[in-house]
């Protein structure tokens, strides 16, 4: 991953690229690694960080999704599991098995969830994650030793995966890339090209680092951009109906104590009709999350009050010392590109299914689905965009490709575990420099040499980049980000050959960006 090195194979590049994927989030580098992995010249484009957009801001579960059971959607449960066990096995450094207790407090709880989560189990066949069991009072508490106690008759325990998105989709760009893909950030799509038959045939794109404008040529062109594709739609068809309904969901993390044991909570049923976890993720406790309609959907959007109020009204139920504004650490909001349709009663009710669509200029569109499903979504996206650029046929590999870091033990590396195989490499830097392996901030375990392998090997430009995408710094403690922003300002901009200006206007733009992560 060295961006001036992409750029250059950009500007060597003759002939037209296979494919151009517009986007950078879990669907477009999904469709990258599948792509390149099948022998395909690929280009993808991404207009800010990798991971930007929805896929650094999900509740960080690679799940089949119990709710989806319940709304009956068994196909997408059944490809959901399987996508969590293929995941599991592919990049073990980064998923793991978690597990989650409903707490029961009416006498009907048990023996419904627990009936509903043995089906779970069982449509996971050879990829379940373990067996659900019936919990007394006693066996919950010591699970969820902060759980509200209050008629609290027992719980039913299943389990499911947990993963760090952005961390994931960083070693996903990195697999692109090994593949022999050519991944741009900060480059935005403007336009699209068209042939002399009308079809699309290529993109614009302006390079927001050197406002440099440049064109690519592809046998076709796949919108890979979440919650902005129908905006990306309009480039080719000005009239074109919506695809998407975007729906908002935010999260509240707050202090370990709050959840301090190794097991996450589920609440099947909000006062919204939602489910609501409680999870432990990177030694914070993660809670959420809401589903909120958006008209426009942001690049960098906004937790409401309202759905801030809902989570603490809501954790305040569950959880014996009820935790208040003060305890919110850092507060995050993600958009999801649902399918629309006509028949949803709101949001939560819209099928997580994806969906394809090939518009008349020819350009193709993958919107929905799930992060969990990422890589079944590309399988099914490269499939046909390969028939629509008459592309030889070729068949798709990353059921058992090894994501980049594969590492079987990778807990062994302590703080470093998420980097799998790259954790010797960070810790070689540490060894050649001392003063790198101080932590940047008491509250956090991100150190100075993590600063120097993003921005050498995972093409962090921005202290942004590091604080909220190669590490999590901003959505675990945002506070505690922004007095961290200084040093690695200065340790990047070493890196990077840039001056102080850049260090003063680049601390100035983080520290901005994180008071939106305060509430
Ligand atoms: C609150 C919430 C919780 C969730 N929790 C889970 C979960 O626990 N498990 C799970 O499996 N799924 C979860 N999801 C769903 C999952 O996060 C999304 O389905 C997934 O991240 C969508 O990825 P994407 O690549 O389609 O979109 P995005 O990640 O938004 O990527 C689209 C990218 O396109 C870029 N772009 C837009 N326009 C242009 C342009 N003109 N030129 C270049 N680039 C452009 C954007 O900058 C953006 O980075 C959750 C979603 C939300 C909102």
């Amino acid at each position: 991953m060295n961006r001036p090195e992409m750029l250059s194979r950009v500007s060597a590049q003759s002939e037209p690229w296979d494919m151009i994927i517009i986007g950078g989030g879990a669907t477009g580098v999904g469709i990258a690694v599948d792509a390149a992995s099948r022998g395909y010249d690929v280009l993808l484009l991404e207009q800010s960080d990798f991971g930007k957009g929805t896929s650094s801001r999900s509740t960080k579960l690679v799940h089949g999704g119990v709710r989806y059971l319940e709304q009956g959607n068994i196909s997408l449960v059944i490809e959901a599991l399987k996508e969590r066990g293929l995941l599991r096995q592919n990049a073990p450094h980064i998923v793991r098995d978690l597990g989650f207790v409903v707490p029961n407090y009416d006498w009907w709880e048990a023996p419904f969830y627990g009936l509903g989560l043995k089906v779970y189990n069982l449509l996971a066949g050879k990829y379940g994650f373990g067996s659900s069991q019936i919990l007394s009072r006693e066996e919950t508490l010591e699970r969820l030793p902060t759980i509200n106690t209050e008629g609290l008759r027992g719980g039913v325990v299943y389990y499911d995966g947990q993963f760090d998105d952005s961390r994931l989709l960083i070693n996903l760009v990195a697999t692109a890339a090994e593949q022999g893909a050519t991944l741009l950030n900060y480059v935005q799509v403007t336009g699209l090209k068209r042939g002399e038959d009308g079809f699309v045939d290529g993109v614009i794109a302006r390079d927001t680092e050197t406002s440099q404008e440049f064109q690519a040529d592809a046998k076709v062109v796949i919108n890979a951009t979440g919650a902005f594709c129908d905006a990306v739609r309009q480039m080719a068809e000005a009239n074109s109906t919506p695809l998407i309904a975007p729906s908002q969901g935010i999260h509240l993390v707050f202090d370990r104590c709050f959840l301090p044991g190794s097991n996450a909570i589920m609440v099947p049923h909000t006062s919204d009709g939602r489910v609501m976890f409680a999870i432990p993720w990177h030694g914070h406790t993660l809670v959420g999350t809401t589903d909120t309609p958006v008209v426009t959907p942001a690049l960098e959007p906004v937790p409401m009050e309202s759905e801030i109020e809902f989570i603490l009204a809501t954790a305040a139920k569950y959880l014996y010392k009820a935790p208040t504004r003060r305890d919110v650490l850092s507060a995050f909001a993600g958009i999801r590109p649902l399918v629309r349709s006509e028949n949803a009663r709101n949001t939560a009710a819209l099928s997580r299914d994806h969906t394809i669509h090939i518009d008349r200029s020819g350009m193709l569109t993958i919107t929905g689905g799930k992060w969990t499903t990422y890589r079944h979504m590309a399988e099914d996206c490269v499939d046909q965009a390969a028939t629509l650029a008459r592309l030889p046929e070729k068949p798709c590999v990353t059921a058992h490709l090894s994501i980049h870091g594969f590492h079987r033990h990778a807990d062994k590396f302590g703080p470093l575990a998420v980097y799998g195989a790259d954790a010797p490499g960070i810790q070689d830097l540490m060894r050649a420099d001392e003063s790198l392996a101080h932590t940047l901030h008491p509250a956090l375990p991100y150190c100075g040499a993590e600063v120097l392998w993003a921005t050498r090997f995972e093409m962090a430009r921005t202290v942004e980049d590091f604080l909220a995408r190669r590490t999590r710094a901003l959505f675990l403690n945002a506070g505690a980000a922004c007095e961290m922003a200084p040093r690695v300002a200065e340790l990047m901009a070493r890196e990077l050959e840039v001056g102080s200006i850049w260090r003063a206007e680049q601390i100035e733009a983080f520290q901005a960006l994180a008071r939106g992560y305060l509430v």
